[in-house]
């Protein structure tokens, strides 16, 4: 059995306290395999990045306990928390967060300079190869397209070798085309690097490049499908959607009383 590269235990995380507590996620148990491409999917408010977060050591726990390797979280200060974080994991964002005024070779390798690590030239090279950005190396993000910026991201989250990546909504701003190509790339480096990948998405076809597929559905791990289609992934969604609507009667309750205390509550829920 191979090992697991992070996992959580009975991991519960509360937000607010009081009247205004909500319980984002409720003793979830998951075990992320190296070497796997996982995708978390569920609803809009399912708990995604709040479990992402909590697995990257990005946000404190309420309860249970996660895993990085054989680390425990909570047995680690703030300091080696960083530290861990540092060199341990690569993170993908939606919004690419590049340095503006750094070339897309300096923004590869910002993580490694902040840490004083030295890249490897033969991984940089094969790398940058990968995802095919030889000729943008000088470019700044502003010279560079969605994709290509994308593309510069994933390969400043892999050149660091870290344990696992964690991607938050990664083609969230990309066209289809840009999209096939970044998940083409992050679904090689699972293939050829073993890489070990994270990834939340609400595109069933985005979730289709993973090995696995988990859906949450109100805090909770409500199913799982291995070697995904976008078919199958589009029909789980809709039967999760389905039964959140059973509870619509309490939900609608609880948006009139939010929207009676916060004006925000009421503006349209983004992604
Ligand atoms: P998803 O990523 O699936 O949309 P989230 O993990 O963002 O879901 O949120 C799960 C629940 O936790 C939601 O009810 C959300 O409103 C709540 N939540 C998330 N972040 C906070 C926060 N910082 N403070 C209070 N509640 C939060």
């Amino acid at each position: 059995m191979p090992k697991p590269a992070a996992r959580a235990e009975n991991l519960t995380k509360i937000y607010g306290q009081g009247a205004m507590e909500v319980v984002a996620l409720r003793s979830v148990s998951v075990s992320l395999v190296q070497g796997e491409f996982t995708a978390i999917m569920g609803p809009s408010g399912s708990g995604k990045s709040t479990l992402m977060h909590c697995l990257a050591g990005l946000d404190s726990i309420s309860g249970g306990e996660v895993f990085l390797g054989d680390t425990a979280l909570s047995s680690l200060g703030d300091k080696a928390l960083t530290q861990l974080r540092r060199d341990e994991v690569g993170f993908i964002f939606q919004s690419f967060n590049l340095i503006p005024t750094l070339t897309a070779a300096e923004n590869i390798t910002l993580p490694l300079d902040i840490a004083g690590r030295k890249p490897d030239p033969g991984w940089f090279a094969t790398v940058v190869d990968t995802v095919g950005l030889r000729d943008r190396l000088t470019h700044r993000p502003s010279e560079l397209s969605g994709g290509q910026q994308q593309r510069v991201a994933c390969a400043r989250a892999l050149v660091s070798r870290p344990a696992i990546i964690f991607a938050d909504e990664p083609t969230g701003n990309l066209d289809s085309t840009a999209s096939a190509e970044v998940l083409g790339f992050l679904r090689r480096s699972v293939d050829e690097f073993h890489q070990t990948i994270v990834m939340v998405t609400h595109e069933p076809s985005a979730a289709a490049y993973a090995d696995r597929v988990i859906f949450l559905s109100d805090g909770q791990i409500v199913d799982s499908i291995r070697k995904p289609t976008a078919e199958g992934v589009l029909d789980k969604m809709k039967s999760l959607d389905t039964s959140q609507a059973a509870d619509g009667e309490a939900e609608v309750v609880a948006e009139v009383v939010d929207a009676t205390w916060s004006a925000e509550a009421a503006a349209p829920e983004a992604g």
